[in-house]
């Protein structure tokens, strides 16, 4: 009880946040933020498994040559991360996807490569010419997909029947041709899942709206194109540093949070109103948590604490994959170029891997997509593998993954002499798995969360795994427990 005119000598609130990705690292500069620099009344503490910050950002310099271990792009047309870059004074560090002499995708079909056609999004066409064209599908394929532009809408009688697999969406509206030779390994690419499996309605919700609103993705596509000036390469950016930049402007912005590297959360129990929280390094006591892991983490440590939870959070999967960065002289690649030009990478559909016993999801050149990141005379490849099914890639030691991806793009682009830099990263279960039912097992675990106190979970597992979803996941995730603090005998 505090008595009237007297002033009551404050704890301050104590409050962990687990995991030190973007996620976490936003919420803890939101909280900081809102509670005021060397605020007597919050103290922030930050557990990091790895030695390292920013979960699975990494940006690495090697020689001249800038190295994205993990993302090395992000969309602009949401504005979180805009927002939060222009706060940390990088507005004009942003660098976008380079549009002068590059541009375009390829895509391994038949055993060659082909160009994706001109204004094909992830899923449909936005033009029909280059579609018609392209050497790709056949002309039934062709004919099938283009019939998309007349088949009657999907009926929705209820929110939580909408749901259905990204593959089965994909057939449906253009056929399975589109769907194996385009789609899948489009999806792929991104979520490194398994497009039977996706949820529509979370990786492709949009294309579903346009569905329901136009009749037709195809003229919805056709329509926005008209509205919009460029292609959508032209809606990625990134920092002149890297992306890296960001998780170090995040750190210089941390005043008075304590951050513990190297110091994995073992597990979670109760204790009195608040939280003990079992580390590798001791057990410590904290009146709020927020689980910025991944959601698999996350359940393992709030197996006590709240089965429930714990259940529902398990159901959450993240796949694993592997980036191998290749340096190679722009000459040994030469001939690629001369047929497609500066292009930003290919994707290899599952069924052509597994016709051609290749490994690689996906290759990228990164030097391509941006300015100033190796010199003139250098070229940087990223080549993607693992996902969803392929665990065992992880397990796979570094010579025989570089080995792997060294082969498939010795058959793929036909490198005149072999790259003099080769690296390997691995992310294990990094990429969550927005599978069916992914919405509905989302607002149940977020109704469970609401019933248990002083506890937030924000990160890439639940509403978004872009790296500006996580930033806004994070900005909501603070303003809820600073709220929460509000209602308390803390006024902030
Ligand atoms: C290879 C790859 C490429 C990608 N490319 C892009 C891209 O180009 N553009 C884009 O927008 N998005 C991309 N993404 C997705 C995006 O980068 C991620 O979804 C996002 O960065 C995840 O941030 P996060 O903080 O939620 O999770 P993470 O970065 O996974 O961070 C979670 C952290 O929690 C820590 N942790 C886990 N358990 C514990 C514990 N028990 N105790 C303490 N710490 C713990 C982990 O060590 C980790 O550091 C990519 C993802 C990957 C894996």
């Amino acid at each position: 009880m505090v008595e009237v005119g007297k002033e009551e000598k404050l704890e301050p609130r104590r409050v962990a946040i687990i995991g030190g990705g973007i996620s976490g690292l936003v919420t803890a500069y939101r909280l900081r933020q809102q509670a005021g620099p060397q605020s007597e009344k919050l103290k922030i503490t930050l557990y990091e498994a790895s030695p390292r910050l920013g979960g699975v950002i990494e940006t690495l310099k090697w020689q001249d040559c800038l190295i994205e271990s993990g993302p090395d792009s992000f969309i602009t047309n949401k504005p979180f991360l805009l927002d939060l870059a222009k706060e940390l004074n990088l507005s004009d560090r942003i660098v976008k996807v380079q549009s002068e002499g590059a541009g375009g995708a390829l895509v391994y079909s038949g055993g060659r490569m082909h160009s994706v056609p001109d204004g094909f999004v992830m899923l449909a066409p936005s033009k029909l010419l280059p579609f018609a064209a392209s050497g790709i599908l056949s002309p039934a394929g062709k004919m099938r997909a283009l019939m998309e532009l007349v088949i009657p809408q999907r009926k929705v009688e209820t929110p939580s029947g909408a749901d259905e697999s990204l593959a089965n969406f994909v057939r449906r509206r253009f056929g399975a041709e589109v769907l194996d030779k385009l789609a899948q390994p489009m999806v792929a690419g991104i979520y490194v899942g398994d497009a039977e499996k996706l949820s529509a309605q979370s990786v492709a919700a949009r294309f579903l709206e346009m569905e329901q609103t136009k009749g037709s993705v195809i003229r919805a596509l056709m329509k926005n194109r008209e509205k919009s000036s460029g292609a959508r390469y032209g809606l990625f950016a990134s920092f002149d540093g890297g992306i890296g930049t960001l998780v170090e402007a995040l750190l210089a912005n941390l005043p008075d949070v304590e951050l513990r590297r190297g110091c994995a959360v073992r597990r979670i129990e109760r204790k009195g109103a608040g939280y003990l929280l079992k580390s590798e390094a001791d057990d410590a006591c904290y009146d709020m948590l927020v689980l910025a892991c991944p959601a698999a983490s996350a359940s393992t440590m709030l197996s006590e604490v709240n089965p429930t939870l714990s259940s529902q959070l398990a159901k959450i999967q993240s796949a694993s994959s592997v980036v191998v960065n290749f340096v190679f002289e722009k000459e040994a690649l030469a001939s690629l170029e001369k047929r497609f030009g500066r292009t930003f990478g290919a994707v290899i559909p599952l069924k052509e891997r597994k016709a051609s016993n290749l490994t690689l999801i996906a290759f990228s050149f990164a030097s391509n997509k941006y300015p100033l990141r190796a010199p003139d005379k250098e070229i940087i490849v990223r080549a993607f593998l693992g996902g969803v099914g392929e665990e065992e890639t992880l397990a796979l030691a570094d010579d025989v993954l570089l080995r792997l991806a060294e082969e498939d793009l010795n058959r793929l682009l036909a490198p005149t002499k072999p790259a003099h830099y080769r690296r390997v990263h691995r992310w294990p279960a990094s990429m969550p798995q927005y599978n069916l039912g992914h919405e509905a097992l989302v607002a149940e675990i977020e109704e469970t969360v609401a019933d248990q106190p002083g506890l937030y979970l924000t990160g890439a597992s639940y509403r978004g795994v872009g790296i500006p979803d996580c930033v806004n996941s994070a900005n909501l995730c603070a303003k809820k427990l600073m709220a929460e603090l509000a209602e308390s005998v803390y006024k902030y």
